[in-house]
């Protein structure tokens, strides 16, 4: 009898589910025209997706906050909580006549691929992992006081080519030395590729602000929008390049490697970012450029330089690598920061400084040999329900 009540009950939520789904899907998709220009409200995205959203205040600093809601936007800004990990939106959150909305490139672009990509078409489709060590020979690119660019990235490139074929992955490397490849051949080795993605390696350098730090992964600009680091549309957006049939995967992508960064590793979440470089320009692959930290900051630079932190590093892109491949096995949605984070609490892992970078650590004059971890942005990671109405991707919503 008590089990009988309980599957009814059980009918009865899932039948008012079903309904509060259907009428949803009914009335669908509401763009508001501004200045004409396409949104959606962020209530609207909200419903849709079954899942909590909040508007933060401008100018609040959102890494020191615990972050308790899946879609978490800021007013005015493009900076955006999506499960857990900062993204960049093309354009900025606007509010309208009382509601806060957001562009519909965005929310076909971006937060799509972001909040579902095991839902873009083809993610997770791959037989050939090409990495890219940026840089190389002549062109040493950023430089600490341990070392440069060039050689870190090698570093990084040559152990997570170890573990990918561990995992039964053909890997290509885009140069196995110490050597210059030209960024269009670096592209050309990756579309020759049958079903390859790209993964280009480097580290990040700024003279703007010495303390600096944290991961950050980019892939291509979709057309018409500005990248992450610049402020509006330049006329070189609209019409440099056509886009690229595989921007949805480049984001779910980045998505599955950066959620593992900042899982496995406590630097500064810089955040999911947008860029033209010519290496994402010219493939025409799923394709990310990593950014593992500053050499230009005290505390990552020394980082950067042991052997077992890169090691470490080259295991976190690995496993979203791995979590890429999945998606297209599965088809069910990737592991996020939260779950990385829950999985290394039973087995945290310290960076013990080996003898000989103590010796030059202390003659250096450096007391900590970890720069002090950013507050873990702790968030439950809310599996998005299988059952919601069709991808905006597949609807009315999809930029041209
Ligand atoms: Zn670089």
């Amino acid at each position: 009898m008590f089990i009988r009540l309980k599957r009814l009950l059980a009918l009865a939520f899932l039948s008012v589910f079903i309904v509060s789904n259907l009428i949803f899907a009914a009335d669908d998709w509401q763009i508001i025209k501004v200045s004409g220009h396409d949104y959606l409200s962020v209530d609207n995205i909200s419903k849709f997706y079954g899942l909590t959203a909040k508007i933060m205040p401008a100018g609040e600093k959102m890494q020191l906050e615990t972050v308790r809601s899946p879609l978490e936007f800021v007013q005015s800004s493009r900076e955006v909580m999506i499960n857990g990990a900062r993204c960049w939106l093309c354009f900025p959150v606007i509010e309208h006549e009382g509601k806060f909305l957001v562009t519909r490139t965005d929310l076909a672009k971006t937060i799509e691929p972001l909040l579902r990509p095991q839902r873009v078409s083809n993610a997770g489709k791959v037989q050939t992992v090409v990495i890219d060590p940026g840089h190389g020979g002549h062109d040493k690119g950023a430089l600490s006081r341990y070392g440069s660019e060039k050689d870190f990235a090698l570093d990084v490139a040559r152990t997570l080519r170890t573990l990918l074929q561990a995992k039964g992955l053909r890997v290509i490397m885009t140069r196995e030395g110490d050597y210059f490849v030209p960024l269009e051949v670096r592209a050309q080795i990756a579309n020759a590729a049958r079903n390859s993605i790209f993964v280009s390696i480097h580290f990040n350098a700024t003279d703007r602000d010495p303390n600096a730090t944290g991961f950050e992964i980019f892939s291509f600009t979709p057309r018409g929008a500005p990248s992450t680091s610049e402020n509006s549309v330049a006329p070189s957006s609209l019409s440099m390049q056509a886009g690229t049939e595989v921007d949805a995967q480049s984001v779910a992508l980045s998505a599955c490697i950066y959620h593992s960064m900042i899982g496995h590793i406590p630097e500064f979440d810089r955040g999911i970012k947008r860029a033209r470089f010519a290496v994402l320009r010219l493939t025409r692959v799923p394709a990310v450029l990593v950014e593992g930290g500053f050499l230009t900051e005290r505390g990552e630079s020394q980082l950067i330089a042991k052997k077992d932190w890169r090691a470490k590093l080259a295991q976190a892109i690995g496993a979203g690598v791995e979590n890429y491949v999945a998606l297209g096995v599965k088809k069910q949605p990737p592991m996020l920061v939260a779950d990385y984070r829950r999985q290394n609490k039973s087995q945290p892992v310290e960076f013990a400084a080996p003898e000989a970078d103590l010796s030059l650590v202390n003659l250096i004059g450096e007391a900590a040999l970890i720069s002090p971890s950013q507050p873990a942005a702790e968030t439950s990671s809310p599996a998005p329900q299988a059952a919601l109405p069709v991808s905006p991707l597949d609807s009315a919503v999809i930029v041209p």
